[in-house]
């Protein structure tokens, strides 16, 4: 290498990752920041975004920073107001295309939606399909241990036989989430 010309090392590379997942968890912090999950406890929204970048990392061992991105993220279209050109300036085509993906048709009836979610499930790319299994396992754990207030035991479990429809109608489901989902599924209320 000639003198004055500097190599990307993979620290670089590392490092740069680092802020770009700090920028979208602050990002999607400032989104979320006056929203409540629907448990007793009304815990802050922002612990749902995270929660699914910590499955995908810490569990399943997903590296790829777009991934860990579009998990952060992945609200932000459905419940604030984020367009996906705000998403694609900010973050990138792949990490808004990601998002994008697994945002539900506003225009749809929440029961429309439900069936949305199965019937769409199969046409989902594999970094959308990471992201949906993580938003599934994160909810099931959710509704068996720390379940919306005001959900009674069968509305629980429907929750939970909707969620094993939405992941048996994926293509090519990563292993590793798959199994954790499914340990996750034999958790049901
Ligand atoms: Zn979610």
């Amino acid at each position: 290498m000639s003198p004055g010309r500097s190599r990307t090392t993979s620290s670089e590379v590392a490092h740069a990752a680092l802020l770009q997942l700090i920028d979208a968890i602050a990002f999607a912090a400032h989104k979320h920041r006056d929203q409540r999950r629907k448990n007793a406890r009304a815990s802050p929204y922002i612990n749902h975004p995270i929660e699914l970048a910590r499955v995908l990392a810490l569990e399943a061992g997903i590296t790829d920073v777009d991934i860990l991105r579009a998990a952060v993220l992945h609200d932000t279209i459905e419940d604030t107001q984020t367009t996906q050109t705000e998403l694609e300036r900010q973050f990138g085509a792949r990490v808004a295309g990601i998002v994008l993906e697994v945002t539900d048709d506003a225009s749809l009836h929440w029961q429309d939606r439900k069936q949305a979610q199965i019937d769409h499930a199969r046409h989902l790319s594999f970094p959308a399909q990471q992201v949906k299994l993580a938003d599934k396992i994160c909810n099931l754990r959710d509704v068996a241990t720390d379940p919306p207030h005001d959900w009674d035991l069968g509305r629980r479990r429907r929750y939970f036989d909707w969620a094993k429809a939405v992941i048996d109608g994926m293509k090519t489901p990563d292993p590793a989430l798959l199994a954790i989902f499914r340990e996750t599924y034999g958790r049901k209320p």
